[in-house]
Formats: structure tokens, sequence, C-alpha cells
């Protein structure tokens, strides 16, 4: 960055929800909906790992350019573009706004050093110097170009996001309680609600706007500790049960049957699947793995059964039978205990 060029602004990404009560939109290029507690939880998702993001940075056409605000800015609006691809609009746009607003703290810090010092205002880690710019090659923070500049914004937003995903995991975990007497939204009250500084902290504005001839309620969120505060108040005086996922793990609200396993979010490495489908899947192919050994076990049965009707005067065949059913149990146990698998059971079924 040349310290004399002249000093620019980059521009400031909100999450903008309509929200009726009941549910929201988000005000992105496609306006999708999300139920209550959704954003929130994909947020979770999209913050476990900076990989796929640091990714995107990377991939910016003029990521090796000099890192001025034009090409700054022209790298963020190719990010804009592509970001909501990766986990969703809602968490699109949040994080937009994490790292363009970090990106300006970065360029600011470098702009006048003597008024603002990197080290004196951000908790910066050295495994998140390493992990974040060790992805482009860099050691330390700086702007020597665009993605030097975006991944070190990047850098100075992990303290935020850290306490953003801890206060997330603590209130999800209160909120998967199932029965709501025992639900102690006290506790988050107090923690979230009653903190001077998290009130203050506070930016969300509120407008009115006509959205299809429909006078519409309009939250603009300024950053993602509102995203938070936000979401859980809804999910709170609306009394939205949250589950943990049986197959990724994450938490997810729940809109319908309360006897859901699976999220409806895509699947790590589901190859945009979601673990709803892929649930499903597993459970198709555990009834037909199932299937195919009553059938196998049926047949063998009926036939030993049917020797011995044959052969009433023969003992062996008797004996045969009984065998073969106190084998067949050994086995089922054996699986049950899990030192045996179901392949292994029906190639048995099959050798006999
Ligand atoms: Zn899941």
């Amino acid at each position: 960055m040349n310290p004399n060029e002249k000093q620019g602004i980059l521009p400031s990404y909100n999450l903008f929800l309509e929200y009726d009560g009941k549910e929201y939109v988000v005000l992105r290029s496609k306006a999708p909906v999300y139920m209550l507690g959704e954003i929130v939880c994909e947020l979770e998702r999209a913050t476990d790992d900076f990989s796929w993001l640091i990714k995107i940075i990377m991939g910016c056409k003029n990521s090796n350019a000099p890192a001025s605000y034009e090409n700054i800015l022209q790298a963020l609006t190719e990010i804009d573009d592509t970001i909501d691809y990766a986990f969703g609009a809602a968490s699109g746009a949040v994080l937009m706004n994490v790292l363009a607003s970090r990106t300006q703290m970065m360029l600011t810090c470098l702009e006048l050093p003597d008024q603002y010092d990197v080290k004196s205002n951000f908790k910066v880690k050295e495994s998140s110097v390493k992990k974040i710019l060790g992805k482009g090659g860099f050691n330390s923070l700086g702007a020597e170009n665009v993605a030097h500049a975006l991944l070190s914004g990047l850098v100075l937003s992990v303290d935020m996001v850290s306490q953003f995903r801890e206060l997330t995991r603590l209130v999800m975990d209160i909120l998967t309680e199932a029965d709501l007497e025992n639900r102690d939204t006290a506790k988050i009250k107090h923690i979230l609600y009653d903190n001077g500084d998290l009130i203050a902290a506070q930016q969300i504005d509120y407008r009115i706007m006509n959205i299809e001839e429909k006078l519409t309620s309009v939250y603009g969120i300024k950053d993602i500790m509102s995203v938070l505060m936000f979401e859980l108040a809804n999910c709170i005086n609306n009394n939205v049960l949250i589950k943990k996922c049986n197959n990724c793990g994450y938490h997810f609200p729940i809109h319908g049957r309360p006897d859901v396993i699976y999220c409806s979010f895509k699947a790590p490495n589901g190859d945009g699947k979601t673990c709803k489908e892929i649930g499903a899947q597993v459970k198709r192919a555990n009834k037909e793995k199932n299937d195919a050994l009553t059938s196998e076990y049926r047949k063998i049965y009926l036939r030993k059964k049917m020797q011995v009707r044959r052969h009433p005067g023969e003992e062996k065949y008797q004996v045969m039978l009984s065998e073969f059913l106190d084998e067949g149990k050994k086995w089922q146990d054996a699986i049950g205990d899990g030192v045996k698998s179901e392949e292994e059971y029906l190639l048995w079924l099959k050798s006999i």
C-alpha cells in the first residue's frame, strides 16, 4: 500500500432482513427465505473453518494487483458475487461485512500508523496468522497486494468471530433442551441481554420499505454479534427448538416434526446433498442390506426345515437345523456387539 495514496473507504455490507415476526427474507439477489434460527446455524457452519473463504479470496482475478482501494473494491465485488454459493445468502452477507470492515481497519492502521496500531487494537494470534496468511504465502499482516490486504482483514476478524462462536455454542446448548419448562432461557437473557457492552455494541437499524406494494419491516444488521443477538431473541420469543444433526453434528432449528434427526443444510463433503438427503440414503442402504440378510436367512431356514419334514426319522436333519439356528443367533449377537459386520454375516449365509 502506498501511504501517499488518497485514503478511500470500502463500502459497508450489511445483512438486510425483511422480517414479519415469523420468518426472514434475506435481501440479496435471490431473496431466500430463512426460518428463525437458520441464520445463526448457517453461520455456525460457515465460520467453523475459513479455508473456503481463503480460497475465494486467493481466486480473485486481481489478487496479485497492488492493494489500492480501487483494486480491493473490485475484488470485494467479485467475492460478493460468489460468496452466497458456499453456505447461503445470510452467511454470505455477514461474512462480506466482516471481511470488508476488518480490511478497512487494516488499511486505516497502515495509513495512519501513529494513530492506529494493529497490535494495540486487535488481539492477533500467531496461530491465525499462520493458518490464514500462511495459505496465501504471507507471514505477517500487511497489504503487499489485494490478497494480502484481504487475508489480513480476515485475520483481524478472528477474535470477533471466535467470540461469536463461543456464545453461539453456549446458547445453542441451552436451546437444545426440548422441555420448555427446563429450558434455561433466563441464562441466555442474562448473558446476552443484560450485558451493557453487548447492548451498546448492537448495530441494528430498522426501516420501513415498500416491497411489492406492501409496507414491510426491514432490519439492517451491521455486524456478526448483532446478528446473533437479533436471531436469538426471535428464537427465544418464539420457543424455537434447536437440535444437533446426526450427520454433520452442527445445530439446526426445528420447524416441523420434532423427531427429525438430520438437518437440511448442505452436508460437509456431501457433493451438494443435504444431511437429510444423505440420511435418507443411508437409511435406504441399511434397509436394503437388512432385506438381503433376512431373505437369505429365510431361504436357508425353510430349506433345512423342509429336510426335517421330508426325513422324519433321521435325527441328523434336526441337528443341522438346530445348529443353523444357534450359529445364526451367534452371528446376530456378534453384529449387535459390533465385532462382526453384516457383510461377513451375508457371506457366511451364502456359503451354507
Ligand atoms: Zn447436518
